[in-house]
């Protein structure tokens, strides 16, 4: 019994440095890649030839949940996709830790702790 609750302490405290550092670099938003023509009249892309690109562009709500974004520059292409990435491993960590918070509450409360722990999200 000790060993369960110390492997589930084990747990809490992963989870803790790992939302820790992945909320380091975490971004909001999803990302999408767009291929566009140039300025120049004579490049291929005018004439039927490769479109230039991809440009990254991030969308995300902002805070009147107007939908709005940016263009990423290549040079930072993999730091903003691994940053969106992160905001997802974050909620799944959120997630899992709300869980044991909620496990380790049903504990002191013996009464209720069927429903309480068990009950669905
Ligand atoms: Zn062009």
């Amino acid at each position: 019994m000790k060993d369960v609750k110390k492997s589930i302490q084990q747990h809490r405290q992963e989870l803790l440095r790992e939302i820790k550092q992945l909320a380091r670099h975490a971004l909001v938003g999803a990302v999408s890649e767009t291929y566009r023509t140039c300025g120049s009249p004579g490049c291929r892309c005018h004439h039927g030839g490769l479109k230039h690109g991809p440009h990254l562009y991030v969308s995300y709500r902002g805070p009147k949940g107007k939908t709005t974004g940016y263009y990423v520059p290549t040079s930072i292409h993999e730091e903003v996709r691994t940053g969106i990435a992160a905001w997802a491993q974050l909620q799944d960590r959120l997630r899992q830790i709300a869980q044991l918070n909620r496990e380790r509450l049903a504990t002191k409360t013996r009464r209720k702790k069927a429903t309480f722990a068990t009950g669905s999200n």
